[in-house]
């Protein structure tokens, strides 16, 4: 019965390009195999994009891009708000097919459709609201006039961890703005934006505004657009050394971009931190899809004091864990994405074994099928180990001490990366004194998970540029265009 359900899920996607309104196969007539990373099947075999293929995504979004950039403000919105009822009402077939290709647990899929569909309902709400400004210039010899114009054709490059959201918070606030896109997900997990591109086109997205290709050669995409004028943004979402080499393209036709990368979070527990609020933070800024986030607590630096405690804590919370295919019951961590995910996190565990780490649970691959590592914690890791300075990706818990609050500011600082820091302590002074001195574009104060539709998202240092989400998010699809005319007297 569930089989069936699965079966009949996975022939609803659509497996091929989507381009000026298409569904159309690669022009090479190559392939991508998208397999369940829980038993290694092949749950679809869907189309690969040709650098032709791209170009020709591209001359679709050009094309669209003076009709919809046009279209009024209010009917954008409203396609949007009917895209969030719709993605609403099918819930489960998207949080099933997240399960299916990514791995993680379906109670953690419904979250994520949540989360996914806010962007939609957002953005539906801040099209109406993009305004510009008029007024005297200071010498009271001219009018200034501010407006705000749609970027044009972007590029959308989106990473397989959260198939649905990481898609959905680019393409609500491109389309709110009025820009035209091309959209280029994953290959390990193509079918969630391919379902959704489906249900953009059911709502009634006029052609060529939104297309999809997926590709076997991420590059075959990125490169022609990136060197085509008329591309007008890349928006990207994924690792940091990716995100540096389209900087890089990106940089010689001086293209907008918006860059949301990795991250080596830092979660801080102080002596007087609540240690209930703690723990439970902890397995959530943890063990959420695996220790598959940008936003994953990467390092727990503890108070010398409460370090004890805290570690026991967690390791009996970590011990009633659940691995498994993510569609069973009760399930609470499921595979790893591939195995180089595995092995990863497994070398991250031996280089902190041999530098004297302790070994509080876990630590081990579970043999296949499917791509699964068993939920660990270590603690006492010392200072040169990599899994203090590398994003780990997997369910890797590992603790360090300190004993005074300017240490704990140099050890989380002590990095390249800047998304979010995590704050436990139960003093407000403290609490505002990290706001002022954690080098991150996000900060959770007593609580374990940040992301939020309302919110600006996004990263200091080398964790990226711009934001998505929250009243920010728009102007990333929008230029400005300052107008002077005389005084009209
Ligand atoms: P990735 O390897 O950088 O891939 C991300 C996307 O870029 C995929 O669509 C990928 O396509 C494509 N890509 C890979 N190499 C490319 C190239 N040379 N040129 C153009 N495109 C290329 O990252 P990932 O492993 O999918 O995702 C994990 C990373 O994303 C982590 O570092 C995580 O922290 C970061 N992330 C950041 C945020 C954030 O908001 N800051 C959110 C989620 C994830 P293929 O799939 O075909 O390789």
């Amino acid at each position: 019965m569930t089989e069936t359900r699965e079966k009949d899920l996975l022939a609803t996607v659509p497996g091929e390009l989507f381009i000026d309104g298409r569904w159309r196969p690669g022009g090479a007539g190559e392939t991508i195999d998208v397999r369940d990373p829980a038993t290694g099947q092949v749950l679809r075999t869907i189309a690969s994009a040709t650098r032709e293929d791209a170009v020709a995504a591209l001359g679709a979004a050009d094309a669209a891009f003076p009709a919809w950039s046009a279209t009024p403000a209010r009917e954008r919105g409203e396609l949007l708000r009917r895209a969030f009822d719709l993605l609403t009402e099918r819930a489960e077939d998207f949080a099933l097919l997240m399960t299916l290709e990514m791995g993680k647990p379906l109670a953690e899929s419904r979250g994520e459709v949540t989360y996914g569909g806010e962007f939609l309902r957002w953005f539906s709400e801040e099209a109406p609201r993009i305004q510009g400004r008029y007024g005297a210039n200071p010498e009271g010899t001219g009018r200034m006039i501010v407006s705000q114009h749609a970027v044009g054709p972007c590029l959308l490059i989106t990473p397989w961890n959260f198939p649905l959201a990481m898609a959905t918070r680019k393409i609500a606030p491109a389309l709110a703005a009025g820009c035209t896109m091309v959209v280029k997900p994953a290959s390990l997990t193509p079918l969630t934006t391919l379902a959704f591109v489906q249900l953009l086109e059911e709502v009634g997205v006029p052609r060529g505004v939104v297309n999809v290709v997926t590709s076997a050669s991420a590059r075959d995409v990125s490169e022609p657009l990136l060197a085509d004028p008329r591309l007008r943004k890349l928006s990207f979402t994924g690792s940091t050394a990716v995100g540096q080499k389209l900087l890089e393209q990106a940089a010689q036709r001086v293209l907008r971009t918006s860059m949301e990368l990795g991250g080596n979070a830092p979660f801080l527990v102080f002596e007087d931190a609540d240690l209930d609020k703690a723990v439970d933070g902890a397995l959530a800024a943890k063990f959420r899809n695996s220790g598959e986030a940008c936003t994953a607590a990467n390092r727990f630096i503890v108070h010398r004091a409460v370090a004890e405690e805290f570690t026991r804590r967690v390791t009996e919370r970590v011990r009633e864990m659940q691995v498994g295919r993510g569609t069973e019951d009760g399930v609470t961590i499921g595979p790893l994405i591939d195995e180089d995910a595995v092995e990863k996190a497994h070398t991250l565990v031996q280089d902190a074994l041999t530098r004297g780490a302790i070994l509080q649970i876990g630590g081990q691959e579970i043999e296949g099928p499917g791509t699964f590592y068993q939920p660990t914690v270590l603690s006492e890791v010392g200072e040169g180990s990599r899994i203090l300075r590398e994003e780990i990706f997997g369910p890797v818990l590992a603790i360090t001490s300190f004993d005074t609050e300017d240490e704990a500011v140099r050890l989380a600082n002590d990095t390249e990366y800047g998304l979010v820091s995590y704050v436990f302590t139960e003093s407000i002074d403290r609490g505002q004194r990290m706001i002022e001195r954690l080098q991150t574009g996000m900060m959770g104060l007593n609580i374990g998970v940040v992301s939020n539709a309302a919110a600006p998202f996004g990263g200091w240092k080398m964790s990226g540029l711009g934001r998505e989400g929250g009243a920010e998010g728009i102007h990333e699809y929008l230029q400005s265009k300052y107008t002077l005319t005389p005084d009209p007297f």
